[in-house]
């Protein structure tokens, strides 16, 4: 199947079974465009060394044209193989033999075989083993890495359902392999070693304290907890766009229980939602979307981007108080999702 650019496309729903991702893999091979599961979130597929597919990438998504890829291999071999980078850090070795497969993308300075769509222009590459079995099937299948964004429409919340995917990408990519929910839920952790030291852009699954106890000392970008300067120049550029948005204006509360409670309850009408955790919903008198239990971080991360689409999902809803999330472990993605999705907008309860 070759994709068009003008004619909107008849969207393919596959299952996961062998037959299907063998028609994916040949939808990848001839320039298309896939909806695959992973671990983290639903990506968008596409033949990482054939520049014309990845930039329909950019056009499906509406993803500004700075913002690189993610180049995702079935094996830490791969790379290699495919001759993807200049030279394979110590570093890289250490981590890939502790966290791959699995939601850490490492970057390292790229070689010529990139295309510069997929690195949009920068002299670095984004690599991934996925361990979603559909997905290293998928990208075994094909034959070649897969450059593969996150399958939403650019600002959106991640997909982290087939369904959702659809939502957004129906008519403009070939087809979409339905592989349940994504378990991590969160996109995945990106690390650099381009630089002098191991720095973290983006938190996900692999948690900062997994990196640090691996590598020893690993720095944390600040575009992860604050909004980039006017002007400056992001380490991630996908650090500087508005991210996860859901419509609605979201705001996060950072205090204790009682306090969130008292002053959603003192605000809720019919147009008021509370994004909160389990042990609050009971309490609260307005709409509540739960994120799971105070604690349970994994259930937090799993969540998140479903509940930020289903406040979209509901016209009535247009303010959203969020609970603050604790940023230990994978509660450290959590949080750096939402404040985007609040345009980083906290209101310190403790100081009111
Ligand atoms: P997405 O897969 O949609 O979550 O986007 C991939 C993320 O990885 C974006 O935030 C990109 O900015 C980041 N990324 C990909 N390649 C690079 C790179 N070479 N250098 C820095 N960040 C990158
Ligand atoms: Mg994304």
């Amino acid at each position: 199947m070759q994709s068009n650019n003008k004619e909107p496309l008849n969207t393919l729903m596959l299952s996961s079974s062998k037959e299907d991702i063998e028609k994916a893999a040949k939808i990848i091979r001839d320039g298309g465009l896939v909806g695959m599961p992973t671990e983290t979130v639903y990506g968008l597929a596409a033949d990482a060394l054939n520049g014309n597919a990845v930039s329909k990438i950019f056009k499906a998504k509406g993803r500004p044209g700075d913002n690189p890829l993610i180049v995702h291999v079935s094996s830490f071999e791969d790379i290699e193989k495919y001759n993807l980078v200049k030279k394979i850090p110590e570093k890289a070795k250490i981590l890939a033999e502790k966290y791959w497969p699995g939601p850490l993308t490492i970057i390292m300075e790229k070689s010529d075989i990139i295309p510069g769509e997929v690195s949009a222009g920068l002299d670095t590459v984004a690599v991934r083993v996925p361990s979603h079995k559909v997905a290293a099937s998928l990208i075994r299948e094909a034959k070649t890495p897969i450059a593969a964004p996150s399958a939403n429409l650019s600002g959106s919340p991640s997909p982290t359902t087939a369904q959702h995917v659809f939502n957004d990408m129906n008519s403009r990519i070939e087809a979409i392999i339905d592989g349940g929910e994504c378990s991590v839920g969160v996109e995945s952790t990106v690390i650099t070693l381009a630089g002098e030291k191991p720095r973290l852009l983006r938190p996900g699954g692999i948690t900062l304290e997994q990196l640090r106890s691996t590598l020893g000392e690993v720095e944390m970008d600040d575009a992860v907890l604050h909004k980039l300067k006017e002007g400056a120049t992001a380490a991630s550029p996908g650090m500087k766009y508005k991210h996860y948005a859901p419509k609605a204006n979201v705001v996060i509360l950072k205090g204790g229980s009682q306090k969130y409670i008292d002053y959603v309850n003192s605000r809720c009408d019919k147009n008021t939602a509370a994004l909160c955790w389990e042990e609050d919903v009971e309490k609260l008198k307005c709409k509540t979307l739960s994120m799971g239990g105070e604690k349970d971080k994994e259930s937090q991360a799993h969540r998140l981007f479903d509940e930020l689409r289903e406040i979209d999902n509901d016209e009535n809803i247009k303010t959203v108080f969020a609970r603050c999330p604790d940023t230990k472990g994978i509660g450290l993605a959590v949080y750096n999702r939402l404040i985007r999705a609040a345009g980083f907008e906290v209101i310190d309860l403790e100081k009111i």
